[in-house]
């Protein structure tokens, strides 16, 4: 039988998705012509809508549908103290542990001199701005427990070490090696309030 290419394309395209590989994509697309049109319909316009209207908020990085992130934007949250993840997703980790009602920081990524990531790489001085403006008295480093992870924590402390700030790190109950998203909430709440500190704000 000739090849569909329509079929090989929409595959190809499927099969970049994470853990899907070339049978499953080709299985997607098969079952796609099974489905109704609205459904389809329905499928394009959400794929749409989270290219379109999903952005990082200027501010922290998050990603968000507003101009601003409601966390950022939010008047009852205590914007005295901020976690400092190393990616946008690593956020919903800690909203979902629900006692942390401060803001925070994205680095968008780790240090690495492996994938060739500089401190110019990240939004180092960004941060360092925020505290200077926002009036941030704590910082919670929240990057992976990985060698990344931990390289990035321990030159953010360094650059922040002069700023009349405390400054503590998150890392009691997690794996080394470990990736943030994947802990659960309980280990993730505890490593929060077993935070060590780096350093202590002075008055
Ligand atoms: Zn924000």
């Amino acid at each position: 039988m000739k090849e569909l290419k329509s079929i090989t394309d929409l595959t190809y395209a499927l099969s970049k998705f994470p853990s899907i590989g070339n049978k499953t994509a080709e299985r997607m697309s098969y079952a796609l012509l099974d489905m109704k049109k609205e459904d389809i319909d329905d499928l394009i316009k959400a794929i749409e809508d989270v290219t379109s209207k999903i952005h990082n908020c200027p501010i922290c990085g998050i990603l968000t549908e507003d101009e601003i992130c409601p966390i950022c934007a939010s008047k009852t949250r205590d914007h005295s103290i901020c976690i400092v993840v190393s990616y946008p997703k690593d956020v919903l980790s800690f909203e979902e542990i629900n006692n942390f009602n401060g803001i925070y920081h994205c680095l968008m990524g780790e240090l690495s001199s492996y994938h060739g990531v500089n401190p110019d790489d990240l939004k180092i001085n960004e941060l360092i701005e925020r505290i200077k403006k926002e009036g941030i008295k704590e910082i919670v480093i929240a990057t992976n427990p990985s060698i990344e992870g931990e390289t990035t924590a321990l030159y953010l402390s360094e650059v922040l070490k002069d700023m009349n700030i405390t400054i503590s790190r998150i890392g009691f109950g997690l794996p080394i090696g470990g990736q943030l998203d994947y802990a659960d909430s309980l280990t993730l709440k505890r490593s929060f309030e077993n935070r060590t500190r780096f350093k202590k704000e002075e008055n």
